[in-house]
Parts: structure tokens; C-alpha cells; sequence
């Protein structure tokens, strides 16, 4: 989740939760230069001609290979990284006829189709959650009731996002080489023991939200000295290769996973083109689906949205993804811990929060994505929509929730109607 604030030749950027704010540095900065720490001979150079070649046209549902999605290929994913949070705090699910049921389960009756889940090295300040053994557990829950998994590296013991990418404490001391190589043996040891339990994923993104990099600084893209206060993008492609290598190299013959590279800030055409022109430039073309993130009240206007995700697919031949979003369903707080989306955001997103909007909303939201030429529009993923109320179950330690006036459940989970909204979402092609 990015909330971006102030849009300007500068991104600026602050942090989504909490009280926390920090400054991004520009996304035009030309005085970013080579890191001769990485010899230029390592990097295959793409000529621009690489860059905006024609795209193969293929039908949406090819990319997903083995896996069954819906019958038009359309993804229709949920974040669902808080369950067992909610879950051991007490927080109980109901379908739309009432019935207490599992939340994947009611998720899938309703159209769901995928299951995003995040991953944290060794979490801290938020009660153990999101590591290894979790995710092993609620992505073969996930595997079990038929739905494929979008497995989120965050490459950090917390939340990253533009604002922050700490680095695992236990990589802090590391040289950029034993960086590079702990990336790589720490993914593939995740997708080796994911594969063991049955619940590899089919698709894995490398870092999340990462247009300022990741693996502060050594994969941070911009800052006051290179090599002090930022590595730069060679050293941030050398730090995505090893993850994608990681975990290329942990499958096994027949095995499909896609990999995918995610930014926020979805309707900023320019972010996009400089940030994947740089990457694609150093030679890393070895993924298949370039996610966005798409918050209506932080991120522009849907038409915003379709001019970046038409562009970015036909530009890099590349699929394209909603990979968050969410709209508010009512003002009310349900825990007295403040939310994050009110009147302001209510006003900027353009639809109101009620459960009709929250649907319209979503409703032309994969219009958009549907809607990208040569079937290239993969689907949305809604974050969070079963992030309850409960006590316990904050977005740290110690304090509250600030996104359960924006989940697809009321406080007391209810599956809201809105949830209908994923029904045949391409239908109206
Ligand atoms: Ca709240």
C-alpha cells in the first residue's frame, strides 16, 4: 500500500500507516551514475528497439498455464496477509446467507479467484506474523480449496513500501555481494519449502512497491552520494535478479510460476516509464507481469489508470495487474483507532463510501483492466478485504486498524454485497 500525497517532478511519498512520515527522493534524478562496484560486462544491453518491440498477442488465460482461473482468464485476487492475525484475535467470518464459514472458502464462493499473501524474513513489532511457517500454512489452505497464490516478497522484517525498505536485520552487516547472495538463497529456500508443502505459488513478486528500490541503500534508487546513501539501479536490478534466479532455479521440470515486478502510484505513466526503462536498459527482462498499485484517492483517476497499464504492456510486452486496491464502504471506525480513508479521501476517490460505491468502484476498476488491448489486462487483486475490527489484530503492535472501513466484510464479518461486484467481471466487454 502506497499513499502518495504530493505528485511533482519529485516523488514524494509518506508512509501509508500510522503516524510516520519520510521523503522520497526525485524519480528524475540525473545524477544517478553507474556503480562501478558492478562491471557494466555483467549486463546484456537492450536497445530501445528491445524496449518497445510488439508484444506477441496472446489470449489472457494462456499465461496462466496449468492453473484454472475463470474461464476468461480474468484474476480476481484477494490480500489476505492479516487472516491468521484477525483469525487469533477472534475474528469470525459469514457468507451472505449468514453462515459462519471460512474466509477463503467464502472468498472463492464469491468469485475470488487468487490468494496474494505477503512474506516477512523475521517480523518484528507485529507479533510474529507473516513469516515462513504462516505463509507455508495459509497458502496450502489457499492450494487446498483450488485458488493459486501470488507470494509478495517484502524482503524486510516490516512493512515496505516506497516510503521504507529496511533490510532484514540479519543482512544489515552483510557486503553487497553477501547481500545479493542471501537474497538468493533466502528466496529459493522459501519457494523450495513451498513447493515441498504443495502450495507453490504460481505467481511470486520480487519486492513490494519499489519504485525507490529496495534493500535500503544498497538497492535504493536515489539519494545524495551513490554508494553511500543509495546503490543505485544496477545494484537494484543485481538484487532482482538474484531474487527471480532464486526462484527460477527452485522449480522443477513442468513447474509454472510468474514473476512479477510492482510500483505504486498506478496512474503515473512517467514513474513507470522511467523506473522500467531503467531496469529493462541494465538487461533484466526476465519477468512476465509488471504490477501496479491503484488507490483512486492517492493514485489519479481510472482513465489515469488505463493510459499507464495500455502504455507499459504495449511498451515493455508485458502483462499487466491491479495488484492493490480498495475503496471504503462507510466513514464509521470500528475500533477507534483512526482510519485511514475519510471525507478527504471520499472526495478525492470520487465515488461514495457506501457499499454501492465501494461496487461501482470495483465494478470500473476491472472495466480498466479488462479493457487493455491484446488481452494483456491480467486482473485486480483487492488488498486486505478481511482485515477485521478485532482487538489485537493492529497493523503493529500496540495499536489499532486503520483499514477495516475498507474491507469487503463489515466490522462484524458480514460478507458485504459488494462482494457480487466480482462476479463476471469482463462481461461487459
Ligand atoms: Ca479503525
Amino acid at each position: 500500500m502506497s499513499r502518495r500525497v504530493v505528485v511533482a517532478v519529485g516523488a514524494l511519498a509518506f508512509f501509508a500507516l500510522g503516524t510516520h512520515s519520510d521523503s522520497l527522493g526525485t524519480h528524475s534524478d540525473s545524477s544517478v551514475q553507474p556503480n562501478t562496484a558492478i562491471a557494466e560486462a555483467e549486463y546484456d544491453v537492450v536497445t530501445e528497439a528491445t524496449i518497445t518491440g510488439p508484444p506477441a498477442k496472446m489470449a489472457r488465460a494462456a499465461v496462466h498455464g496449468p492453473v484454472a482461473v475463470s474461464p476468461d482468464g480474468f484474476i480476481i485476487g484477494a490480500d489476505i496477509s492479516t487472516l491468521r492475525k484477525v483469525e487469533d484475535h477472534g475474528g469470525r467470518f459469514f457468507d451472505k446467507d449468514g453462515l459462519e464459514r471460512d474466509l477463503i472458502a467464502t472468498l472463492r464462493d464469491h468469485g475470488v479467484n487468487y490468494i496474494r499473501l505477503k512474506i516477512w524474513k523475521d517480523p518484528v513489532d507485529v507479533g510474529g506474523y507473516n513469516d515462513l511457517p504462516e505463509v507455508v500454512e495459509v497458502a496450502k489452505r489457499a492450494t487446498e480449496l483450488g485458488l493459486p497464490v501470488l507470494l509478495n516478497f517484502h524482503y524486510s522484517n516490516f512493512w515496505a513500501d516506497p516510503g521504507r525498505q529496511n533490510k532484514p536485520t540479519a543482512w544489515k552487516d552483510l557486503s553487497f555481494e553477501e547481500l545479493t547472495q542471501a537474497v538468493y538463497a533466502y528466496t529459493a529456500k522459501v519457494i523450495t519449502t513451498l513447493r515441498k508443502a504443495g502450495a507453490l505459488p504460481s505467481m511470486v513478486q520480487i519486492g513490494n512497491e519499489i519504485q525507490a528500490g529496495m534493500l535500503w541503500p544498497d538497492g535504493k534508487t536515489w539519494g545524495e552520494e551513490l554508494g553511500v546513501d543509495h546503490g543505485g539501479f544496477d545494484n537494484l536490478v543485481a538484487l532482482l535478479r538474484a531474487g527471480i534466479d532464486g526462484v527460477r532455479n527452485s522449480l522443477e521440470p513442468g513447474d509454472e510460476v510468474k514473476i512479477m515486478l510492482h510500483l505504486a502510484d498506478g496512474g503515473d505513466n512517467n514513474l513507470y516509464r522511467w523506473w522500467f526503462d531503467e531496469v529493462i536498459g541494465r538487461g533484466l527482462t526476465d519477468f512476465d507481469v509488471i504490477g501496479v498499485s491503484f488507490y483512486p484517492f492517492w493514485h489519479g483517476s481510472l482513465a489515469d489508470l488505463q493510459r499507464n497499464l495500455n502504455d507499459i504492456s504495449q511498451r515493455y510486452g508485458k502483462y499487466v495487474i491491479v495488484v492493490e486496491t480498495a475503496y471504503a464502504f462507510t466513514l464509521e471506525d470500528g475500533d477507534g483507532h483512526p482510519n485511514i480513508f475519510g471525507s478527504r479521501e471520499e472526495a478525492a476517490g470520487g465515488y461514495p463510501a457506501t457499499i454501492e460505491g465501494q461496487a461501482a468502484f470495483l465494478r470500473e476498476l476491472t472495466r480498466v483492466v479488462c479493457s487493455v488491448p491484446d488481452g494483456r489486462g491480467l486482473g485486480i487483486f483487492y488488498w486486505e478485504p478481511a482485515w477485521l475490527p478485532v482487538q489485537g489484530a493492529g497493523w503493529r503492535d500496540g495499536e489499532g486498524n486503520a483499514w477495516e472501513n475498507m474491507a469487503l466484510f463489515d466490522f462484524d464479518g458480514n460478507a458485504l454485497p459488494s462482494l457480487a461486484a466480482f462476479k463476471s467481471p469482463c462481461a461487459l466487454d
